[in-house]
């Protein structure tokens, strides 16, 4: 029986679709002895298995940060996976800068943290918490706090009594908390 291959999106190397394989998602053009384009990407990155939605997301964004990666030990943990220009995956914690200190932003099971906490000389204690009245704080709203100082647009947040209200996320003037604007 053929079945139809469920396709992805498109490679953002060459354009192509990527197609869902069972060993993973590839480009229809990584295929024969010598294929034109390199993108093959494993279903199993870091002992964690790929969504389809999660694909979907990094064809379309080629950044993604994703819980529930698994150490050797067994240890979960959080980290942003990227899609390079060259097909291959790239997993790094870092995020961008820290605004206080320049230090790199890291991220964290609960928060994205400042490089430099535990710095002797230096340490900033500068960090953005993972979930901040119930909204579930994205890459891109991090990214942009440490970058522009505040998120783009207002977020969907909750009161202890249920009742919704929305605010941007930014910086207090010493660049050293998250405060609602
Ligand atoms: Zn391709
Ligand atoms: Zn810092």
């Amino acid at each position: 029986m053929e079945t139809e291959k469920k396709i992805m999106g498109r490679c953002p190397l060459c354009g192509g679709n990527v197609v869902k394989t069972c060993k993973g998602y590839r480009c229809e053009h990584n295929i024969g002895e010598q294929p034109s384009c390199a993108l093959n990407i494993n279903a199993i990155i870091g002992n964690r298995k790929m969504e389809d939605n999660e694909i979907v997301r990094l064809l379309e964004e080629r950044f993604l940060l994703l819980d529930g990666f698994a150490s050797k030990e067994g240890k979960s943990f959080p980290t942003v996976i990227e899609l390079t220009d060259d097909g291959t995956i790239n997993m790094r914690p870092v995020i961008g800068k820290c605004p206080h200190c320049s230090g790199d932003m890291l991220v964290g099971s609960r928060a994205f943290n400042c490089s430099n906490y535990g710095n002797q000389q230096a340490p900033c204690t500068f960090s953005i918490w993972r979930n901040i009245g119930g909204h579930q704080v994205t890459l891109a709203e991090a990214k942009e706090i440490c970058e522009k100082g505040m998120t783009a647009s207002e977020l969907e947040m909750y009161r202890e009594d249920g009742t919704i209200y929305h605010k941007r996320l930014g910086l207090s003037p010493d660049k050293l908390q998250v405060i609602k604007i």
